[in-house]
């Protein structure tokens, strides 16, 4: 791709470890040139240096200089800081910016009645595996997002993973989902790798099988595009161990485990935002 392919200047406000997935996205991909990236932080100015040092990207010195340089302005701060840099962001911005905020619980029409302007704002909810570009990201559009500027968004945030665009009422289910959803493999293949200490493996073992057998079945899901009942039924012989394995698995209501993990999580993303 060549640099030029985003054709916008982006600015990020927080330079925590969400701006440096995405920075790190952008610069690798090379939708866009470093040079056309500023960042601004507060407190902590090494950490802007930091950045600079590893993707060549610009510093701001504040939300002003920042907003008065870029086409598209990401909300990269704790949910908790998003009033007040919005606040101070709504005095410098103006309709032909982009405005996407990744914080969690945050929603389009928070940030709407803040900037009380008629500005594209997007919200997004990647997920940690965005330090490694495999995020599995949903985006939803506010009030005034048209095709385009959302095109933008997901370009954006294809750097860095997958994305998928969802209604904003969907976003709850997506934090539940994909947002919690690593904390969820990763607790699976905890699980895994005592079962197979139990059953007489070493942990070193044990964990290297089961974090390549996790690896394996996502990729191969990814390469076929099969459907996961149909290779679960495709290596499961009648009467076979795999057949047995599964069967505990049933017994023990593992779906309902999973219906239920992804509801209290998703209802407890309504709670916070
Ligand atoms: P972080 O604490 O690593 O980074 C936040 C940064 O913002 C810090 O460097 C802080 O100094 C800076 N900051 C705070 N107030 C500021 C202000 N007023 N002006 C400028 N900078 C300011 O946090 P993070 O993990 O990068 O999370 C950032 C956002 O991303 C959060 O809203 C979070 O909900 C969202 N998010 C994070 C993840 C993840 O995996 N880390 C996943 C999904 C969503």
């Amino acid at each position: 791709m060549s640099a030029s392919t985003l054709g916008k200047s982006i600015f990020f406000i927080g330079a925590g470890s969400m701006a440096e997935a995405i920075i790190k996205g952008l610069v690798t991909s090379a939708i866009i040139a470093p040079q056309q990236i500023y960042v601004t932080n507060q407190k902590n100015h090494d950490r802007l240096v930091e950045l600079r040092e590893k993707y060549g990207v610009e510093l701001a010195s504040s939300i002003q200089q920042g907003c008065e340089l870029a086409d598209v302005i990401v909300l990269a701060v704790k949910p908790w800081a998003i009033k007040d840099v919005t606040t101070e962001l709504a005095a410098f911005l103006n309709n032909q910016q982009i405005l996407i905020s990744v914080a969690a619980g945050i929603t389009t029409e928070i940030i709407e009645t803040i900037i009380k302007q008629e500005i594209p704002v997007i919200r997004t909810m990647p997920n940690t595996s965005s330090a490694i570009c495999e995020s599995a990201t949903g985006i939803c559009k506010g009030k005034y997002v048209n095709a385009e500027t959302l095109h933008i968004a997901e370009k954006i945030f294809e750097t860095i993973g997958k994305v998928a665009v969802v209604e904003e009422s969907q976003m709850d289910a997506v934090t539940g989902l994909s947002g919690s959803g690593p904390a969820y493999i990763y607790y699976l293949i905890e699980g895994m790798e005592k079962a197979g200490v139990e059953a007489g493996l070493s942990q070193e073992v044990s964990r290297e099988l089961v974090v390549q057998t996790v690896y394996g079945a996502a990729k191969m899901l990814l390469e076929t595009k099969a459907e996961p009942a149909i290779l679960r039924q495709q290596v499961t012989s009648p009467n076979g161990t795999t057949a047995a394995g599964l069967q505990k698995l049933e017994d023990n209501q593992f779906h309902d485990i999973l219906y239920a993990a992804v509801a209290r999580a998703k209802e407890r993303a309504g709670e916070i935002g």
